[in-house]
């Protein structure tokens, strides 16, 4: 029997934008939601801004993001080069450095700022990093806030096959491994590390929403163009099974997700399905419902 659509195709290639700054300290070309990829589809993925590497030169005091409010999703922090530190609301903190991840769930609301770690500050150095906004279904998004750190130490590693390099299992899962993360629903987050020459080919839903960001080096996706780093492809929803094709040694950051059917409205920092949980956010902010942070 024929197989069709067997290879997911590529919908589109997105170069990244100009950018903006997030504080003084997160220098962002945001890929979505926007005109060219609106706010649904790359659900359960709601926003995409990345910090492609860049230099900071020491400084006293550090720069970054002071306190804010977020309901109704999670902030997923990727640092690929830095050190970015974490405070909330609900008592949470931590510093993550290369390779680690912080996954915060807002949920019903909290409060937290967003540095450069203390150390990195004074030194200064190569920064490289991306934030998701993922989505919380209607049912959880009043769940309780949350903190997840992956590190080192609890990412799931997976070797490939021919010595083609490894996958780095965030949430979801790979070839029977599991991620770490907790998520509220089904979604894989990887970095996939590629030497040059490697390939792998990668099963996923056909109907969960995909892209990669090439972090660093080249990769092409089925028989498709090469694509170069910083750059984001969206994949169509035609296939089961994502070809990667490493063009130099590769880092690529893999998002792929069942997208959540239902309506969005969005405020600042805020995501609920309504303008009444809306206006009910900014509302239970100003009574102090978030908690307190310095
Ligand atoms: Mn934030």
């Amino acid at each position: 029997m024929m197989q069709k659509n067997k290879y997911r195709s590529i919908e589109l290639i997105m170069e990244p934008g100009a950018p903006h700054m997030v504080g003084d300290g997160f220098r962002m070309h945001g890929f979505f939601p926007g005109e060219v990829i609106d706010k649904k589809r790359m659900s359960p993925f709601f926003l995409m801004d990345y910090n492609a590497l860049i230099e900071f030169s020491p400084a006293k005091e550090p720069r970054g993001v002071g306190v804010h409010p977020h309901r109704g999703f999670e902030t997923v922090t990727i640092v690929y080069k830095g050190s970015i530190a974490h405070h909330d609301s609900a008592g949470n903190s931590g510093v993550i450095r290369d390779g680690e991840v912080q996954w915060m769930t807002a949920g019903s609301g909290i409060l937290h700022k967003e540095f450069h770690e203390q150390e990195f500050t004074r030194n200064g150095g190569p920064f490289h990093m991306v934030q998701l906004w993922v989505n919380l279904p209607a049912k959880h998004k009043m769940t309780a806030p949350k903190y997840q750190e992956l590190t080192a130490t609890n990412i799931v590693k997976a070797d490939l096959p021919g010595y083609a390099g490894h996958i780095e299992i965030q949430a979801g899962n790979y070839n029977g491994l599991i991620g770490p993360a907790h998520t509220f629903s089904d979604m894989n987050v990887y970095n996939i590390r590629l030497n040059k020459g490697g390939s792998v080919e990668i099963p996923f839903n056909k109907d969960h929403n995909t892209g990669i960001l090439v972090i660093e080096g080249a990769a092409s996706f089925t028989d498709g163009e090469t694509v170069a780093a910083d750059h984001f492809v969206l994949f169509n929803n035609d296939g089961e099974l994502l070809k990667i094709n490493a063009e130099a040694n590769s880092l690529l950051l893999l998002l792929s997700g069942e997208p959540i059917n239902e309506p969005i409205a969005q405020y600042g920092p805020f995501l609920m399905n309504t303008m009444q949980e809306l206006e009910q956010a900014i509302n239970d902010v100003s009574a102090g419902k978030f908690g307190k942070l310095e």
